[in-house]
C-alpha cells in the first residue's frame, strides 16, 4: 500500500501517515488545480509550497516519497500505477462534495484501487454530529454546548467555566484611537517558496478572461503565510503570546488599514492540516489557566474553532449539493466589478477589497458585515459571490467557504441561519472608523451622496418582503418598514437604481 497525501491533508501524527508508518507516500501536484478559478497567487503559492515542504520533511524522516508534478490528478495517478501496478492507495476521506467518487473513478481508470480513512483533522466526527442532530434542525449554540460537554473544554463539574457559555457582552468593543495591535508574524519565503511563487506568477498569470464573470488579482504584497508545521506552530505561539488577550473585545471591530486586528490568522494552517484544532484550542485554554488571557477572549476564540468551524463542516456535508446553488431569495444580480478591482469610493469596501487583493485575507467581520452584507443587500447571486470568495482567499476550501458565503453571508438556504445578516451603515459605523473618511453620508438614505448600505438595506427589506416579513426575528425591522410612506419608498427605489447604475459603470 501507498499513502496518498493530498494538498490540504498535511498531517503527520494522525490519519493515514500515522496509521501506516512504514508505507511509501505519494503526493500529486496537479497544475490544473490552479486553473479551475482565477485563484489569488498567494493561495496557489501556499498550497504548492506547503506540499513541497511536506515532501521534504517526510524525506528527511526517511520516508520514501513519490512526488509527481503533473497537469492533472489523473496524469499523476496513471504514472504512479504504471510504476506500481495494481497497488492500493490509502488516503483521507475528502471534504469536498463529490470528491470521493471522482477520486474512485480516476484511480479505477488508472488501474489501481483506493481506500479511504476518516479525516481526523476535526474534533467532531460524522457519527457524533449525526447523533447530535438526530434528523432535527441545526442550531449552532446547541451544537457548541454539546461540543463543550463532549470535549470537556472550558468545563468544570459539568458546567461552563466562569458560569456562562459565552461572554459576548464583553466582546463587542472598538479599540481606542491610540490602540496598536501587535504586528502579526510574517514568514519570509525560503528558496522553495520563492521558486513556487515565481512558477505561479508565470504559469497562472491572467488567462481567466474566458471564465464566467472574469476576474484576476494584481500586485499582491510579498507572500506571508506559514507553509510548514514549524512555522504554523510559531504563528500559534505568537498569537497566544501577543494577540489572544485582545481577541475577544475587538473580534467584531474594524479599522481602516488595520487588516489583522487581533485575529489569529491561523485558518490557512488549520485548513491545510499544519495545525490540529485540539492543539490550538488547548494552547488558548492553557493561556487562560496561566492567567495570560481573559476568559472572554479565550472562550470567544474556542467557540470559533470548536463551534463554528466544526458545525459548518457538517452542515456542508449534509446539505450538499443543494447548498452550493441555494438561492431562496432569488437574488440574481451580477457581482459588481469592484470586488475584483477595489475601485469604489465606499471607504469600507475599498479597504477590505484592497486587503484581499494584497494578501488573500480579510477577517471575519469584514467578510460578513462588509463584503457579504453588501452582496446580500445588492442582491448578488450567491453562487457568484461564493466563487469570488473561493478565488480570492488563501483559506478557501469548499467545505468551509460555501456554507459561510451562501448561508451565513447571503441567507441562501435558511438551513441554520434564522435571519439574514442584513445591516445598514449603522453597523459599519458602530464597529469601525470607516465612515468618518468616506465620501458617502452614513446618515443619508436617499438622494445624492447617501451611503449605499442605507439605501440598499431598505430596498432589500422591501424587495424581499414576501419571504422575510413573516420571520418573527425580522419583526422590528418590518415595523420600521411600515413607518415609511410612499414618497420615501419612491426616493429609496430611485436611489437604489442609481447605486446599481453607478456600480455597473464602475464609479460607485
Ligand atoms: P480568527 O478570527 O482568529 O478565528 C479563529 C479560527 O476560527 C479561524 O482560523 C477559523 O479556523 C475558525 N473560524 C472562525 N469563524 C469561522 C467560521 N465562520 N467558519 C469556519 N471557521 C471559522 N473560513 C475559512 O477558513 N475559509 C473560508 O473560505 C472562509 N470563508 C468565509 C466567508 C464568509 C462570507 C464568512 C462570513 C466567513 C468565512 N470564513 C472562512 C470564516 C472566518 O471568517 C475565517 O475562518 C477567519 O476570518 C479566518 O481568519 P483567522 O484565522 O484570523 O480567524
Amino acid at each position: 500500500m501507498t499513502v496518498w497525501v493530498r494538498g490540504d491533508h498535511l498531517v503527520r501524527n494522525r490519519g493515514p501517515l500515522a496509521r501506516r508508518p512504514n508505507d511509501d507516500v505519494l503526493l500529486v501536484e496537479a497544475e490544473s488545480f490552479g486553473r479551475r478559478l482565477p485563484y489569488h497567487p498567494h493561495k496557489l503559492t501556499l498550497v504548492f509550497s506547503a506540499m513541497r515542504h511536506f515532501r521534504d520533511a517526510l524525506r528527511e524522516d526517511g520516508r520514501a516519497v513519490d512526488y509527481r508534478q503533473v497537469d492533472t490528478f489523473a496524469d499523476g495517478l496513471e504514472a504512479h500505477f504504471a510504476a506500481h501496478p495494481e497497488e492500493t492507495l490509502v488516503t483521507t476521506e475528502p471534504q469536498a462534495h463529490g470528491s470521493r467518487e471522482r477520486i474512485e473513478d480516476i484511480v479505477a481508470d488508472a488501474g489501481g484501487d483506493v481506500e479511504f480513512v476518516p479525516d481526523e483533522r476535526f474534533c467532531c466526527s460524522r457519527e457524533q454530529f449525526d447523533a447530535w442532530t438526530d434528523g432535527g434542525q441545526y442550531r449552532h449554540e446547541g451544537f457548541y454546548r454539546f461540543m463543550r460537554r463532549e470535549t470537556g473544554y472550558l468545563m468544570a463539574d459539568g458546567e461552563p467555566v466562569g458560569g456562562e457559555w459565552n461572554y459576548d457582552d464583553q466582546n463587542r468593543e472598538t479599540p481606542p484611537e491610540d490602540w496598536e495591535p501587535a504586528d502579526p508574524p510574517t514568514f519570509d519565503p525560503d528558496e522553495t517558496t520563492t521558486a513556487v511563487a515565481e512558477w505561479v506568477e508565470t504559469t497562472f498569470d491572467g488567462g481567466y478572461e474566458d471564465q464566467p464573470y472574469g476576474g484576476s488579482w494584481a500586485d499582491p504584497e510579498p507572500f506571508r503565510w506559514p507553509v510548514t508545521r514549524r512555522q504554523a506552530v510559531r504563528a500559534l505561539d505568537h498569537f497566544v503570546e501577543h494577540r489572544l488577550a485582545e481577541f475577544g473585545p475587538y473580534q467584531d471591530a474594524m479599522r481602516d488599514g488595520e487588516w489583522a486586528m487581533s485575529h489569529s490568522l491561523l485558518s490557512t494552517s488549520l485548513n491545510l492540516g499544519l495545525l490540529l484544532p485540539e492543539e490550538v484550542i488547548e494552547r488558548a485554554i492553557a493561556a487562560y489557566e496561566d492567567g495570560d488571557a481573559p476568559l472572554n477572549s479565550v472562550e470567544g476564540f474556542v467557540r470559533q474553532i470548536l463551534g463554528w468551524r466544526e458545525f459548518l463542516r457538517h452542515v456542508y456535508r449534509r446539505e450538499m449539493p443543494e447548498l452550493a446553488t441555494a438561492n431562496q431569495l432569488g437574488a440574481e444580480a451580477d457581482l459588481p466589478e469592484f470586488y475584483w478591482t477595489g475601485e469604489t469610493e465606499m471607504a469600507c469596501l475599498s479597504d477590505v477589497v484592497d486587503g484581499v487583493r494584497e494578501r488573500g485575507y480579510s477577517h471575519h467581520i469584514e467578510r460578513l458585515m462588509v463584503l457579504s452584507n453588501f452582496g446580500l443587500l445588492y442582491g448578488v447571486e450567491p453562487a457568484q459571490l461564493n466563487r469570488w470568495f473561493h478565488a480570492g482567499y488563501v483559506d478557501a476550501f469548499h467545505w468551509v467557504t460555501t456554507p459561510n458565503v451562501v448561508e451565513m453571508g447571503l441567507y441562501g438556504a435558511g438551513v441554520f441561519a434564522t435571519k439574514p445578516y442584513a445591516s445598514s451603515a449603522n453597523y459599519v459605523d458602530k464597529m469601525s472608523d470607516y465612515c468618518s473618511g468616506c465620501p458617502y453620508y452614513k446618515t443619508k438614505t436617499t438622494g445624492e451622496g447617501a451611503c449605499p448600505f442605507n439605501t440598499l438595506y431598505w430596498d432589500f427589506l422591501k424587495r424581499n418582503e414576501d419571504e422575510l416579513r413573516s420571520n418573527h426575528r425580522m419583526g422590528l425591522m418590518y415595523s420600521h418598514v411600515d413607518d415609511k410612506g410612499d414618497e420615501e419608498w419612491d426616493a429609496i427605489r430611485e436611489r437604489a437604481e442609481e447605486v446599481r447604475t453607478m456600480a455597473d459603470r464602475g464609479d460607485l
